[in-house]
């Protein structure tokens, strides 16, 4: 069984947990989801979730509660992240805000609020690097990634990069939980070759 935390401060956690748990069930495993309030919880996870929320609160509760070193520690590792929205934004090297502490996972720097200011929200067909069909990325008041360091780039719109990896840690500015396309949580916990290390699978 694996285990995969999901932060839970804020955010999509049960859509989230849903999507993780259809994509492991993909490749016939079984997972157990759980929430992450509190220290101690994130060394028995093989794989984490940062979701989408407000990123200086979810920033303030890791650091507060001491779970911020302990991601970072899953990381070093080489276990798996997927970070959306909020959670690319604390996820990155640089949030740009100071009321944002960096987990400095992701070597991109970004924007809040800013991207595709003229409609706060969308959705648009995006072609993903892994995925054979467009995925269809709903974006919320979502961060503009505005550089890319030592960092892949999954996927653009607008020719912007939207999606990014960076060894075992994947991010979206946009919300991949809100569809019940669960390709991305797949991507990047299932489909790799980090992700496959942890999980056993081939
Ligand atoms: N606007 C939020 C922030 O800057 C992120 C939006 C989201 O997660 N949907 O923290």
């Amino acid at each position: 069984t694996i285990r995969a935390g999901v932060v839970a401060v804020q955010g999509d956690v049960s859509e989230h947990a849903e999507a993780i748990r259809r994509a492991a069930a993909s490749h016939d495993e079984s997972t157990e989801v759980v929430e992450i309030r509190q220290s101690s919880v994130v060394p028995d996870c093989d794989l984490l979730l940062l979701p989408g929320g407000e990123s200086t609160a979810i920033s303030r509760h890791l650091q507060r509660e001491g779970i911020a070193p302990e991601i970072v520690d899953h990381v070093d590792a080489g276990k798996p992240v997927l970070a959306t929205c909020a959670g690319l934004i604390v996820a990155s090297a640089d949030p740009n805000d100071d009321r944002v502490t960096s987990l400095d996972l992701i070597d991109v720097t970004v924007e809040r609020n800013a991207f595709g200011r003229q409609a706060d929200s969308f959705e648009a067909p995006l072609d993903v690097t892994g995925l054979d069909e467009p995925f269809p990325a709903v974006f919320i008041r979502a961060p503009l990634i505005d550089s890319v360091g030592d960092a892949e780039v999954l996927a653009e719109w607008d020719g912007r990069a939207v999606a990014v990896r960076d060894g075992p840690v994947v991010g979206t500015s946009f919300h991949p939980e809100l569809t019940d396309d669960y390709r991305i949580h797949d991507l990047a916990f299932f489909e790799s070759e980090v992700a496959n290390a942890v999980s056993g699978l081939e």
